[in-house]
C-alpha cells in the first residue's frame, strides 16, 4: 500500500479491488502492506476497501520513501507469511520496490499489467499485459517461484465501493534496519510548485500530437488546456520533438490515464498511444485525415484542421466560463 505523508495513493486502493477478485477466486484472504511512519490512521481505510489483514511496519526510517529500508520491510514480510501473490502499483516508488524487492526474493516479476486473472486449476496468477510494441497480449506465469509478483499501473483495474466500518486484523511486525545502515539520507522534501494538474489525476486532458507541426503550434493544446481547466497530454512523438514533457506523455511508455473527457489533437492513434488512454469516457479526436485510427478510439470525431478547429473551441469555451 503505497503512502506518502500519510495519504494512501489511489492505485493502493484499486489493487485492494483486484486483489480482492483473485483473494475470493483462490479463498484466501487478503492483507494490505503497509509501511510508514505515523501512518495508521490509514488502516480503517485499507480495510473498507477490501482488506481482510493489514501487514504494517511503522518506524522513523520508513517516513519518506527509500528502497533500502522498504526492501528489508518487505522482504522479511514475505519470508514470515510467505503470500502466494505480491502486487505492486506501477508507480515511481512501486516500480522501484518490486524490482528490488523481486531480485532479492530471486522470484519473477510481471510489470504494467492490464489484467490478473487465476487459474484455478494450477493455483497459478496469469498476468497479462500488452507486449511486441502493443501488438500482442502476453499471459505470463511464475510456475516455479513465489511469491508471483505483478505491478499495474494507476486507472487500469478498479477499486470497490468503500463499505463503511468494515473492519480486519491489525498484525504489527518490527523492522530489521537502522537509520546508521542506511546509504541514503532524505534531507527535505521538495513540493513541486504551481497549480499544474497531474496528467494521472485529471478529469479532463488536451493531448496534442505530432500533427500541431511545432512548438507554437501545440501551445493551442495548452490554451485549450487552460481554459477547461484541464491537464496536458501529449503523444511519444510529441514528447521527442521537444513540444512536451515526458511526465505529459500518454501511453505505452508514458502515464495510463482515464479521465471523464479526452481530447486527441492532431494524434494518429497508433496503438501504443491508445493502450494508455482508450479507458477514457469520452474521446474527442481532431484529425484532418478521416482514415485516421484515432477516430476508431473515439466517442466524437473531426475531421478537420486543428488549428481551424481548436481555436474555436477555445473561443466557444472561454464564452461559456466567462
Ligand atoms: P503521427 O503518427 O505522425 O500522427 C500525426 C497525426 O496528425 C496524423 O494522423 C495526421 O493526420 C494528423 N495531422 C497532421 N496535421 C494535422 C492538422 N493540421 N490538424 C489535425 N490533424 C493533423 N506513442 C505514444 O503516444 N505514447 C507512448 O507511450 C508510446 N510508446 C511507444 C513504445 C514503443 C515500444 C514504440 C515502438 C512506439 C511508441 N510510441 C508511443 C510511438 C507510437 O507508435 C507513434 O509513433 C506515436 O504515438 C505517433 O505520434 P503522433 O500520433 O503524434 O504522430
Amino acid at each position: 500500500m503505497e503512502q506518502r505523508s500519510g495519504k494512501i495513493a489511489p492505485v493502493s486502493l484499486e489493487l485492494l479491488g483486484a486483489g480482492r477478485k483473485l483473494a475470493d477466486k483462490l479463498n484466501v484472504e487478503l492483507a494490505g502492506v503497509l509501511l510508514g511512519h505515523k501512518v495508521d490512521q490509514i488502516v480503517n481505510e485499507l480495510y473498507e476497501y477490501g482488506a481482510d489483514t493489514v501487514y504494517s511496519i511503522d518506524h522513523p526510517v520508513l517516513e519518506h520513501y527509500r528502497s533500502e529500508a522498504y526492501q528489508v520491510g518487505v522482504v522479511d514480510l514475505v519470508k514470515k507469511y510467505k503470500p502466494e501473490i505480491l502486487l505492486f502499483g506501477a508507480t515511481v516508488i512501486g516500480r522501484d520496490l518490486a524490482s528490488t524487492v523481486a531480485t532479492e526474493l530471486g522470484t519473477g516479476l510481471t510489470a504494467d499489467c492490464t489484467r490478473l486473472d487465476i487459474d484455478l486449476k494450477n493455483r497459478l496468477l496469469e498476468a497479462s499485459r500488452p507486449a511486441m510494441g502493443g501488438n500482442i497480449m502476453a499471459t505470463i506465469l511464475c510456475k516455479n517461484h513465489r511469491p508471483q509478483m505483478a505491478s499495474v499501473r494507476p486507472k487500469v483495474m478498479k477499486a470497490i465501493d468503500p463499505i463503511k466500518g468494515r473492519t480486519g486484523k491489525l498484525v504489527e511486525h518490527p523492522i530489521n534496519i537502522d537509520e546508521n545502515q542506511l546509504q541514503t539520507k532524505v534531507i527535505s522534501v521538495v513540493q513541486e510548485l504551481g497549480n499544474k494538474i497531474r496528467l494521472s489525476d485529471a478529469n479532463v486532458i488536451v493531448a496534442g500530437g505530432k500533427g500541431l507541426q511545432d512548438e507554437k503550434g501545440f501551445q493551442l493544446v495548452r490554451e485549450l488546456a487552460d481554459v477547461l481547466g484541464a491537464a496536458v497530454g501529449a503523444s511519444r512523438d510529441a514528447v521527442e520533438a521537444g513540444w512536451a514533457e515526458h511526465s505529459e506523455q500518454v501511453g505505452q511508455t508514458g502515464t495510463t490515464v482515464a479521465p471523464k473527457l479526452y481530447f486527441a489533437i492532431g494524434i494518429s492513434g497508433a496503438v501504443q498511444h491508445t493502450v494508455g488512454m482508450e479507458n477514457s469516457e469520452i474521446v474527442v479526436a481532431i484529425n484532418k485525415d478521416p482514415n485516421a485510427q484515432i477516430f476508431e478510439k473515439c466517442t466524437y470525431g473531426i475531421v478537420g484542421d486543428a488549428f481551424e478547429v481548436v481555436p474555436k473551441f477555445i473561443n466557444e469555451f472561454k464564452k461559456l466560463v466567462q
